[in-house]
């Protein structure tokens, strides 16, 4: 098959920084888009994945799943996009189509393998997914959203990942008016959870680690803070919260947070991937019959949900915008948790 060569940034080892470097991208099939990006969004996600966090990286890696851009090449068989369309791809690009949970419109759960935007493996090129951190993308038509034309096209970015990682969860649960919400951690998706389950009708809680961050979380729409790190706070909401977003990046004890849970409650891990240490205490959950959950992103049907709901209730996210060239710096202010609340990258930069 044919491809194009195209720049991107990348890395090629877990202790390297990440630098300019081409790639290809294969030639537009009959379902597929070629898009030149304009907006990339920084997941904590890509820096997990670049640094071989979850020992699954395979170099070099292109990162990159938070991707707005307008449409360059349609392929013979496409009809819902044209040329010069404004679209956005998420964290998938392809799925089996076939399994049950494809048939449920839950390809992040495809029982054969999801393929990630980076890190997956592209059946056509027999080589890598590449992401967003780069000029281009080819994307099947089925995996690309639409983009409601309200919206600020940078500020949509995050939501391919950090909203739909939120929204699909309190969804799952059922967050509604009068549910009573709290997520764990404000940054990229904590930001977007306190958003989304504002707009939903919850009375919204965040814990943070410290004062830091609560006139922000106030201004997004919480309607109060507690301070992890303080124990009287803590025990000020023991047994309170139907559902709680937890989106701690790194090994966390969870069992403070189980505490929070109200009868029935339950706390969906969607940050740290890994096993729960020091332990997880079944007292509190066999007690008050809580559960502590986990999910990942969230179908392709139901991003294209979440970004009409955005475009009809004025919702993105907060950013600041970064050059390219700018990446590793915003990765060691992300492992400071120094972001308010999301980079984006401006791909114009990477000429
Ligand atoms: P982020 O912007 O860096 O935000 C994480 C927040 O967690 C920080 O702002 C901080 O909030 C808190 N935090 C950071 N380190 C902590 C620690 N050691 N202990 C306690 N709290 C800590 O990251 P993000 O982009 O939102 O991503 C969060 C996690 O979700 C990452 O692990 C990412 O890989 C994962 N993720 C999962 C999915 C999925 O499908 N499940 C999708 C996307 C991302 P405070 O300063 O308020 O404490
Ligand atoms: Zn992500
Ligand atoms: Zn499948």
């Amino acid at each position: 098959m044919k491809t194009t060569n195209v720049k991107a940034f990348g890395t090629k080892a877990a202790d390297a920084p990440l630098n300019e470097m081409t790639i290809d991208r294969r030639e537009v099939t009959p379902k597929d888009l070629e898009i030149a990006i304009l907006y990339c969004g920084v997941c904590h996600s890509d820096l997990h994945f670049a640094k071989n966090d979850w020992g699954m990286t395979s170099y070099p890696v292109v990162p990159g799943h938070e991707i707005v851009g307008r449409v360059t090449q349609v392929g013979s068989e496409i009809s819902r996009y044209k040329v010069g369309d404004v679209v956005a791809v998420g964290c998938l690009v392809d799925s089996c189509r076939t399994c049950n949970s494809c048939e449920q419109d839950l390809e992040q759960y495809c029982l054969n393998g999801w393929t990630g935007t980076y890190g997956g493996y592209d059946k056509h090129l027999d080589q890598p997914t590449h992401g967003g951190y780069s000029q281009k993308i080819v994307v099947d038509e089925y995996f690309v959203l639409k983009v409601p034309a309200n919206l600020d096209l940078a500020a949509v970015a995050p939501l391919l990942c950090a909203g739909i990682t939120t929204w699909s969860p309190l969804r799952h649960w059922n967050v509604s008016k009068g549910s009573k919400v709290a997520v764990v951690g404000l940054g990229g998706l904590g930001h977007m959870a306190i958003k989304f389950a504002k707009a939903l009708g919850a009375e919204v809680t965040l814990f943070s680690r410290s004062t830091n961050k609560e006139k922000d979380a106030l201004d997004l729409g919480a309607d109060a803070v507690v301070i992890s790190t303080d124990a009287t706070q803590m025990a000020s909401v023991l047994g309170k919260f139907d559902v709680i977003i937890d989106t701690v990046p790194y090994i966390h004890d969870v069992n403070p947070y189980v505490n929070t849970l109200a009868i029935s409650g339950t706390l969906v891990l969607v940050g740290y991937l890994g096993p729960i240490d020091p332990f997880l205490n079944s007292v509190p959950m066999i007690m008050g019959r809580r559960s502590v959950a986990a999910s990942l992103i969230g179908g392709i049907a139901e991003t294209q949900e979440m970004l009409d709901f955005c475009g009809e209730n004025n919702i993105v996210s907060e950013i600041e915008m970064i050059k390219m060239q700018d990446i590793n710096e915003a990765y060691e202010r992300m492992l400071k948790s120094d972001v308010r609340y999301r980079f984006v990258i401006d791909m114009a930069s990477l000429k």
